[in-house]
């Protein structure tokens, strides 16, 4: 099932949207090639993903399984032909998921709010021909967010999305994330060409409302989703609730 690996930015033009669908985490080699296999098959993912580091608020968490998971990632894409992304947070998870094929890097809401960390990432991709997704920070600072996609576009990165994630709130909400919707609205206006998708997993927090916001996110003119799917999401070692 392998074919010539399509661009984002093709992806994009072709079909108007990409869809990046996988687990939170890569946990073991059944899960992630289980889960890659059961994408392939519905047809409408066009990327991979997984995490191999995560970024947890507690220490204790669950922290990813590292460099061990991207054997599994490799075997999931030359079976499914599905390009593979994962989350950076150091330049050393950059240099070890380039030096292992990864097709596409995302940087996660916490990485993102530290431009220290944003500028050092952002030189160890200059020169790199891959994809790169900013998700927008935790809290609502949409100065935070272009920031940091304008470190990439000045380094060069020639394949830039947004990733409309929500923002962290206090008090009780029936959403994880608070979507805050006037925020990607105002990235829009600001970067006129610029895609932006929306992972409405992490805004939801519950599976029951992942379904919901997709679908107001693609009415109001987001150009993807990026969704967490997993093959049995009760026993997920990390966002157990929100997976599909
Ligand atoms: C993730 O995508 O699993 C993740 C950790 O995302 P975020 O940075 O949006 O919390
Ligand atoms: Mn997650």
């Amino acid at each position: 099932m392998k074919t010539k690996q399509k661009r984002l930015s093709s992806i994009l033009q072709d079909e108007g949207r990409v869809i990046i669908a996988g687990p939170c985490s890569a946990e073991s080699q059944e899960q992630v090639i289980e889960t890659a296999k059961a994408l392939g098959a519905d047809g409408r993912v066009h990327f991979l993903r997984a995490g191999i580091w995560k970024p947890r608020t507690s220490p204790g968490s669950f922290e990813g399984m590292g460099t061990k998971g991207f054997e599994w990632l490799n075997q999931a894409k030359a079976i499914t032909g599905l390009p593979v992304a994962t989350e950076v947070g150091s330049v050393q998870h950059v240099s070890e998921a380039l030096k292992h094929g990864v097709d596409m890097l995302w940087i996660g809401a916490r990485t993102v709010s530290n431009p220290f960390t944003i500028q050092e990432i952002a030189e160890a991709i200059r020169g790199v021909d891959i994809p790169v997704l900013v998700k927008n920070p935790l809290c609502p600072d949409i100065n935070l967010w272009e920031g940091a996609i304008n470190r990439f576009l000045r380094a060069g990165v020639s394949e830039i999305a947004a990733v409309h994630r929500g923002f962290s709130q206090s008090g009780k909400s029936t959403l994880r994330n608070n979507p805050n919707w006037s925020v990607p609205a105002m990235l829009r206006e600001r970067i006129p060409n610029l895609p932006i998708i929306c992972d409405p997993s992490h805004i939801a927090g519950n599976h029951t409302l992942v379904a919901p916001i997709a679908r107001r996110a693609m009415e109001t003119g987001f150009n993807g989703l990026m969704v967490e799917v997993h093959p049995n999401a009760e026993v997920a070692l990390s966002d157990a609730a929100q997976q599909l």
